[in-house]
This record gives structure tokens, sequence and C-alpha cells, in this order.
């Protein structure tokens, strides 16, 4: 009795010392820190600038966008990007302690904002109802109830980078996300030389120094088929069970994770060596991407 009555008093101070007295990531601030703030202080998690409401259905942009209904944009070869948030000279900050300075402590916070931004594309799609892609003709693709990927890959980066860096931060970031919404990861990409920064190009000249750049790893193409025969296969059983079957068009749908969205041309170029590889085993391939911010 005395050490339940003990037990209620301590347990909440207990985890009232766990919280206190740490240091903020961000700002290198003594104080409390939550989970619901992502692990680093209040004041640091209300600078994260969350995309809560888009202009662009495509690309995922939260101003008007030219860039994706333009004559002759395209074609395009992903239904949709979404990104967690827009890039604020705060989150350039970040994401450079984490990219540039190998600052492997920003990894769990990124990771937690990814998922907060696969969450939100779910709710967006269960909302949507029919969000019926209008750019990927060849595939129109009916996003149902319960939305979810059905396995989750990330882009690349070249040999020489992987050199320079030590890691791949959207793979790092691609396995976290995987793991914390239950996913499968699969390393399905390869990519051939790094390009020369990108901002002062043109978008054509841009589009074209992709060209031939990313490839499928010659395993993709097995991967691809494997998980497609797991999800059909726990697919065709619930409709067995179900009295009314509905008959729906099977695509696999593949989750592609990348740090940051500018132009759409990598996450284009990806996109499509991923419904090659499907195609070369009879898959229809659906890309999603699923960018940590949008610049
Ligand atoms: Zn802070
Ligand atoms: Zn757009």
């Amino acid at each position: 009795m005395l050490i339940d009555t003990l037990d209620r008093i301590l347990k909440p101070l207990y985890r009232l010392l766990a919280v206190t007295g740490q240091k903020c990531l961000t700002c290198g601030r003594t104080t409390s820190l939550s989970r619901e703030h992502f692990g680093i202080c209040r004041p640091c998690s209300l600078l994260i600038p969350w995309i809560t409401s888009l202009r662009c259905v495509y690309c995922g942009r939260t101003i008007g966008c030219p860039d994706c209904t333009r004559e002759g944009a395209g074609p395009w070869h992903f239904v949709c990007n979404r990104s967690a948030v827009t890039y604020s000279a705060d989150m350039r900050e970040w994401l450079a302690q984490y990219k540039y300075r190998g600052n492997e402590s920003y990894a769990p916070l990124l990771i937690r904002m990814m998922e907060r931004g696969y969450r939100q594309m779910q709710r967006e799609f269960r909302n949507r109802q029919q969000f019926v892609s209008s750019r990927e003709a060849s595939n129109k693709s009916r996003v149902q109830e319960h939305w979810q990927a059905h396995m989750i890959t990330s882009v690349p980066v070249s040999y020489e980078r992987l050199q320079e860096r030590g890691f791949n931060q959207a793979e790092v970031l691609a396995r976290g996300l995987a793991d914390a919404i239950n996913l499968p990861y699969a390393e399905l990409l390869q990519r051939d030389r790094h390009t020369n920064k990108q901002s002062f190009k043109s978008r054509m000249d841009r589009l074209k120094d992709m060209e031939g750049i990313f490839r499928t790893l010659p395993e993709a193409g097995h991967l691809i088929e494997l998980q497609a025969n797991r999800i059909f296969s726990s697919d065709r059983k619930r409709h067995l069970r179900s009295i009314a079957p509905t008959k729906v068009p099977f695509s696999l749908r593949i989750l592609l994770i990348d740090d940051i969205y500018t132009t759409g041309s990598t996450i284009n170029a990806c996109s499509q060596a991923l419904k090659n590889a499907g195609q070369s085993q009879g898959i229809s391939v659906e890309v999603y991407s699923l960018t940590w911010a949008r610049s």
C-alpha cells in the first residue's frame, strides 16, 4: 500500500527529472525537451515551417506553381511530391549541420519530421478520396482510403559524394522513416555521376543534365517483384474474404525519399528508372515522392 503511494508520487517526479536539464540540439540551451516538440526545445520547435496547406497538388509547393502545369513541362513519371517543411533559413542551417558538417545527431530529428510529413500525406489522400493524376495519363492512380506506400527507397548519391560525405543523407532519412512506419526499405537506384551546381542552370539544362544519370541496381526488378507478390497475395486474400470484391487495378506504390525538392528533375529521373524496372517485370509502379523540405 505504502509502496503504491510512493510509486504514485515518485513516478511523475522521475519523469520530470528525466526531461529537464537536457541540451537542445539546435540552440544549445539547457532546458526541458519533449517528444511532442520533436526532441528539441519548444522555441526551436516553433521555428519549424510545417507545410500544412499546398497550392500545387503535384509538387507540394505552398505558392502558385507554374512549373507543373506549363505547356511542355514533363513528361512526369511520379504521381506527386509532398514535403514536410519549407526550406527556410533555419531549416537550411539544420540541414547543413546534418548533411555537410556530418552532425549525425540531427538524423533522429529530421526522421521524426519526415514521419509527420508521411502521416500528413496519408491524411490528405484519405480526404481526397480520388486523387487522379492527370500528369500520368498512362497510369491513372486511384488513391484509396488508408492510403499507404508499399515500399520505400531513396535518391542515391554518386560514389564520389559518398566518399566525400561518408553517408547518403537521403538513405539515412529513408531507412529511419521505414523503421518508424514499419515499411520495407530497399536500395533500388544508383547514380553514375554527380552534376555540378544546379542553381545557375535553366530548367531545360537541368533536365538534360539528369538524362542517364540514374539507373536501377541489377537486383531492383527482382526486389520490386518480390514486394509486389507479397502485397498482391495479401490483397487477394482480403478480397476473397470480403463479400463484394472490388477490382482495383494493382500498382506497387514506391515512396521515394530525398532531403530537398527543388525542380523535381532528380525525382523525375529516379521515378522513370523505377517505373522501367517494374515494367521489365510486368509490374505497374507508381512513384510518390516525400522530401524533408520544399525549396
Ligand atoms: Zn532549442
Ligand atoms: Zn507544382
